[in-house]
């Protein structure tokens, strides 16, 4: 029986009530939600040992209550919740989040003017009609439309690249505390989902209240929203919610376990546990019938209880990999520390920030052993693309670099802009010039699929092409992929041997993972690129690893994890 959840159920119970204008009950169900939620124990096992008399022994749970309790470990559900959520609009739920805007508040604005969502409590609120409302008032009025505001901007999920940076940080701090033990992220952020909705951070500790002190405290916590022993919620500073639990460290495997997720993942784990006469809980993995702990101080020990190999966070989403560990098939994924170069990057000469030179000498000390410099074509024009001319003789300087800079091979090469009709921006006697070509999409983004299909294959029937930059041309939260035929473009590409990118900037990430699972399997081959536009964004490198591996690519199927010597095996034009 899982805690967490009943408790939100209570907390969305009391919610509803409220809003239908029930008295003391709503009262009632907070309570036993906030008790709930900070238990130590699961309350599964203590209706097991105890029955219902045990839940009645917690405190704020009567015997209504203890009932419902009953009825959702029996069941799986509750009746009542079911009835009051079916009775009200979905849209209700949505306005519960507005900042502002409480349970009272929804009752009155949809009892008396029968608003059900956010775009009906807009439309009232440009006719003014919700400060004429007793209790309300223009100032109140005002508050809820910077709410919707922010409701909008927070619903917005976060990029892994801007949250990881932020939770190693909260990491870092906590890490300080020598009440502390282990400190791991899990959630969506664990497994590198390319989008995080919260941070969830958990700590092995004896002592949670110096733990919770401690986090609610942090100079970048805006707000708290809860504070509890076992778990406490705040607001950054940047409208990003932290939610920290505090766990025994007999059972920390355990809690990792089930808030890494995924949720599809956890129900696939927890039938299996079943089925072998286990139970398994964020409280341990147990022996269904003596109810003894097996498992639970390290992942590790819980998968191999269950018969399986470990299994990588990124690989957690249910595509098949519980049953792969089962034969000890997962995939060996690709590192960070496998990459050995990069690709795709500009500098001044285009629209980068340094020069070749810096640009080098900052790979160089990243750790790569070759890179390629490929700056814009002359259709880029508000990327300052180079026309033929330029490009050659920014190709000779690239490569007399070699001469100066040691330890680092550096290629020449360029971004070519892929034209609306499928040709390059550059004719064939250019591109035969330059060590390496990667054709990308800059434009007509809008195109039907059929016209992007050809368009896409077209250009890279050139075998001057290397490599496919970021392939889909979306830009998350901002614009969506080009839809192109995708199998069919990745026939192409395995067939012409033109390597896929998987672009590492944040807000790229395209090829995307099931994308790149798809390819695989179509027997495509991979590079990993920054597309740097500094010195300072080979960092992002590791988005890219992690979306390759969410992909389940090995270090084969990535070319940029082999070495400078092997590399005329994948690129037509290098000479090393
Ligand atoms: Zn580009
Ligand atoms: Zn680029």
């Amino acid at each position: 029986m899982l805690n967490y959840d009943l408790a939100q159920i209570f907390y969305e119970i009391a919610d509803f009530l409220d809003i239908e204008g029930v008295a003391w009950k709503p009262q009632a169900y907070r309570k036993a939600a906030r008790t709930i939620e900070n238990l130590q124990e699961d309350v599964e096992e203590i209706y097991n040992e105890k029955g219902i008399k045990g839940l009645l022994e917690i405190e704020g749970i009567g015997q209504a209550l203890a009932e419902k309790i009953e009825e959702y470990i029996h069941t799986g559900e509750l009746k009542d919740y079911s009835k009051l959520k079916k009775s009200l609009p979905k849209g209700i739920s949505e306005l519960l989040e507005i900042g502002g805007l409480g349970p009272k508040k929804v009752a009155v604005l949809y009892q008396k003017l029968k608003i059900k969502n956010i775009k009906e409590l807009e439309f009232a609120i440009k006719k003014n009609k919700v400060a004429e409302m007793p209790g309300f008032g223009q100032k109140t009025q005002e508050n809820i439309l910077a709410g919707i505001q922010l409701h909008k901007h927070g619903t917005e999920r976060m990029l892994l690249g801007e949250a990881l940076p932020i939770a190693r940080q909260l990491v870092s701090e906590l890490k300080k505390l020598k009440e502390a033990q282990q400190i791991e992220i899990a959630g969506s952020l664990r497994r590198k989902k390319e989008t995080i909705g919260d941070i969830d951070i958990l700590i092995s500790s004896k002592n949670p209240v110096k733990v919770m002190d401690k986090f609610t405290s942090l100079s970048y916590v805006k707000r708290i929203l809860a504070k509890g022993p076992t778990k406490s919620s705040v607001y950054l500073s940047s409208d990003i919610q932290v939610d920290l639990r505090v766990i025994d460290p007999k059972v920390f495997g355990a809690a990792l376990q089930y808030f890494t997720g995924s949720k599809e993942h956890n129900i696939k784990l927890r039938g299996i546990a079943q089925n072998n006469g286990y139970k398994l809980s964020e409280y341990g993995l147990f022996n269904k019938k003596t109810g003894k702990l097996v498992a639970g101080k390290t992942e590790e020990e819980i998968y191999k209880k269950l018969g399986r190999q470990y299994i990588e966070p990124e690989l957690r989403e249910n595509y098949n990999e519980i049953e792969l560990a089962k034969d000890k098939k997962l995939p060996k994924l690709v590192e960070l520390k496998d990459i050995k170069g990069d690709f795709h990057m500009h500098t001044i000469a285009s629209d980068g920030a340094n020069t070749a030179e810096e640009m080098a000498l900052a790979a160089k000390k990243f750790g790569y052993e070759y890179i390629a410099i490929t700056d814009h074509t002359k259709y880029d024009r508000i990327a300052n693309g180079l026309n033929e001319k330029e490009m050659l003789e920014h190709a000779k300087r690239i490569r007399d670099l070699n001469k100066k800079i040691k330890g680092i091979k550096i290629f020449a090469g360029a971004e070519v802009a892929i034209l609306a009709d499928g040709s390059l921006d550059f004719p064939e006697d250019v591109l035969k010039k330059l060590d390496i070509v990667v054709a990308s999409l800059h434009s007509g983004f809008k195109q039907d699929k059929d016209a992007a299909t050809k368009r896409v294959l077209k250009a890279l029937d050139n075998k001057y092409v290397d490599i496919f930059g970021h392939p889909t041309g979306r830009i998350i939260h901002q614009r969506e992929p080009i839809k192109f035929n995708m199998p069919e473009v990745l026939k192409l590409c395995k067939e012409r041997k033109v390597l896929l990118e998987i672009n590492s900037s944040p807000s790229r990430l395209d090829l995307k993972d099931t994308d790149i699972k798809q390819a695989i399997d179509i027997g495509c081959k991979f590079v990993i690129d920054t597309d740097s536009h500094a010195a300072s964004h080979f960092y992002g490198l590791e988005y890219g690893v992690a979306t390759a591996r969410r992909g389940w690519a090995t270090p084969d199927h990535i070319v940029n994890t082999k070495p400078l010597n092997q590399l005329h095996r994948y690129f037509r034009k290098l000479k090393l």
